[in-house]
C-alpha cells in the first residue's frame, strides 16, 4: 500500500485493532489499476480512531467514518470506517440504522458487488467471502448475496453496477443483470446529482456493451424525467475525459456564489454538456423538485451561453449586463471558460467581473433623470418611459454619463421632438 495508507493500517494494528483496506482499493490493486482513494475498515470505534491520530475529521461519526488527515505533507487523507452492518433502507437509498460489528466479513456483506467486497491487510492477507477475486478473473460484476434484495435496498447500486462494468470493461453476471432490469423502478428515488455522476462516468468510460444495454434496456424509462431525454446527449461526454467530474470543483472555486447559483450552475452544466436546449434546465429542476427560480436561472444561463460573451465589445458587455440577469451571465461565463480549458484561466469571467464593476447603470431606478423631471418637460404617459429607455441606451452605448447635466439636453431634445410629432 502507499505509505500514507500503510501508516494508518500500522497505527491501528499497533493499538491492537484489526485494519484492512477495503472495496475499490483492493479491487484496483488486484487489477493493477491506479487507485487514488483508499478506504480503511477497522473494528476500532470512531472515537478510538480519532484518539489514535493527530488530525482527524469526524466525517460521518454516526455511520462510523473518520477521515484521517496525513501526518506528512506528501500524504493524502484516508477514510477509516468502523466495521458495520446496515438495515432498514426505507427510502430506497440509505440505511435507516447502522450497527457496529467486530467481524470484517459482516462488513463486507453489506457492500454492493463481489469485486468491491474484499479486504486486505498490511501483510497482504485477502478476505474474500463472496468470491470477488474469481469474479475479477472472470471479469464479471455480480451482486453480493440476493441481487434483487440489494437493489431494492439501494437503487443507486443499479447504476453503480452498470458503471463498474463500463469502467472495468466487465460483463454483468446474468442473474445480477436480470435483477437490475427488474428493479429499475428504484431509480426514481435517486437524486439528480448521483444519477448524473454515474451516467457521466458510464458515458466517459466509452460506448461499449454497457452503454448499449443502458440505451436499449428498461433503465432509462425509469429515471425521473428529464433524464430519458437527456441521455442520448451523454454520448457527447464520452470524448471529454474527466471533464464533467471536475465541474463541481470549478463551481466551488467560483466563490462567492450563493447556494442557489451553485445549484443552477450544476443544472446548466448537464444540459449544456448533453447539448440540450435551455428549457431542459427548468425540466431538470422540476424533476428534482428544486425551486422554480433555480431552473429559471439555469435556463437563463444556458441562453446567455448561446451568444458567447468571449467576443463582446465593451458596448455589448454593457447591454448584456443590462438585459440579462447578471448572475446568469456569470454562470454562463464560468461554464464556457471551464468548458474550453478546465484548468486554464477564465477570460470571460475576468471580463464579466471587470465590466460588472464598471457598469454605469444597474436598475432603471438609478437613472439620474427621474419621471417627474421629464413630466416637467411636457412629456406624458408612455413617452416618459420611452425617453428613459433611450437615455439608458445612450448611457450603455457610452455616448453620455449617467449625469443630469449630460442627460437633460438629450431629454429636452426628445421632448421637443415628441411635441412636434403630435
Ligand atoms: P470508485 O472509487 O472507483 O468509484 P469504489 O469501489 O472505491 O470505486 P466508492 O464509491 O468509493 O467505490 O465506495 C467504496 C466502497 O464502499 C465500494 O467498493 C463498496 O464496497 C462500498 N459501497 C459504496 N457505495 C455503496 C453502495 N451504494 N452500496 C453498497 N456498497 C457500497
Ligand atoms: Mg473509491
Amino acid at each position: 500500500w502507499p505509505p500514507h495508507v500503510e501508516e494508518v493500517l500500522g497505527t491501528l494494528e499497533a493499538a491492537g485493532f484489526q485494519a484492512f483496506v477495503v472495496g475499490g482499493g483492493v479491487r484496483d490493486r488486484l487489477l493493477e489499476r491506479p487507485c487514488h482513494d483508499y478506504d480503511v475498515a477497522t473494528d476500532a470505534r470512531p472515537a478510538q480512531v480519532a484518539a489514535l491520530f493527530e488530525r482527524t475529521i469526524p466525517t460521518g461519526i454516526r455511520h462510523g467514518t473518520v477521515t484521517v488527515l496525513p501526518a506528512s505533507a506528501s500524504g493524502l487523507p484516508v477514510e477509516v470506517t468502523t466495521f458495520r452492518v446496515e438495515d432498514g433502507y426505507s427510502d430506497g437509498r440509505h440505511p435507516d440504522r447502522v450497527r457496529f460489528t467486530n467481524r470484517i466479513e459482516a462488513d463486507l456483506a453489506r457492500r454492493d458487488f463481489t469485486v468491491n467486497a474484499m479486504a486486505m491487510d498490511t501483510a497482504g492477507r485477502l478476505v474474500d467471502p463472496f468470491g470477488g477475486a474469481q469474479d475479477l478473473v472472470r471479469r464479471r460484476i455480480r451482486a453480493v448475496g440476493e441481487a434483487a434484495e440489494r437493489f431494492a435496498e439501494d437503487g443507486l447500486r443499479i447504476l453503480r453496477g452498470l458503471r463498474f462494468a463500463a469502467e472495468l470493461g466487465f460483463t454483468l453476471d446474468p442473474a445480477t443483470q436480470a435483477a437490475m432490469e427488474r428493479e429499475t423502478h428504484r431509480l426514481g428515488r435517486i437524486s439528480l446529482e448521483r444519477i448524473g455522476q454515474e451516467l457521466a462516468r458510464i458515458a466517459r468510460a466509452g460506448w461499449g456493451p454497457v452503454a448499449d444495454a443502458l440505451a436499449r434496456g428498461p433503465y432509462l424509462h425509469q429515471l425521473p424525467p428529464p433524464w430519458p431525454n437527456l441521455y442520448p446527449g451523454f454520448a457527447r461526454l464520452a470524448g471529454l475525459p474527466a471533464h464533467l467530474a471536475a465541474w463541481p470543483r470549478a463551481v466551488r472555486r467560483s466563490a462567492p456564489w450563493s447556494e442557489e447559483e451553485r445549484q443552477a450552475a450544476s443544472l446548466a452544466v448537464w444540459a449544456f454538456a448533453a447539448g440540450c436546449p435551455p428549457e431542459t434546465a427548468a425540466a431538470l429542476a422540476r424533476a428534482v423538485r428544486w425551486p422554480v427560480r433555480i431552473g429559471r436561472l439555469a435556463t437563463r444561463a444556458l441562453a446567455a451561453m448561446a451568444d458567447d460573451p468571449a467576443g463582446f465589445s465593451p458596448v455589448q458587455w454593457r447591454f448584456a449586463l443590462w438585459r440579462e440577469h447578471p448572475p446568469a451571465l456569470a454562470i454562463a461565463c464560468r461554464l464556457l471558460d471551464w468548458w474550453e480549458r478546465p484548468d486554464g484561466p477564465c477570460p470571460r469571467m475576468a471580463s464579466y467581473k471587470s465590466y460588472a464593476a464598471q457598469q454605469p447603470l444597474r436598475h432603471i431606478g438609478d437613472l439620474a433623470v427621474d419621471g417627474r423631471t421629464l413630466l416637467a418637460l411636457g412629456l406624458q404617459g408612455p413617452a416618459i418611459g420611452q425617453v428613459r429607455e433611450r437615455l439608458v441606451e445612450a448611457i450603455l452605448r457610452g455616448d453620455v454619463a449617467n449625469d443630469p447635466a449630460e442627460l437633460m439636453p438629450l431629454a429636452r431634445r426628445w421632448a421637443a421632438e415628441a411635441e412636434e410629432a403630435q
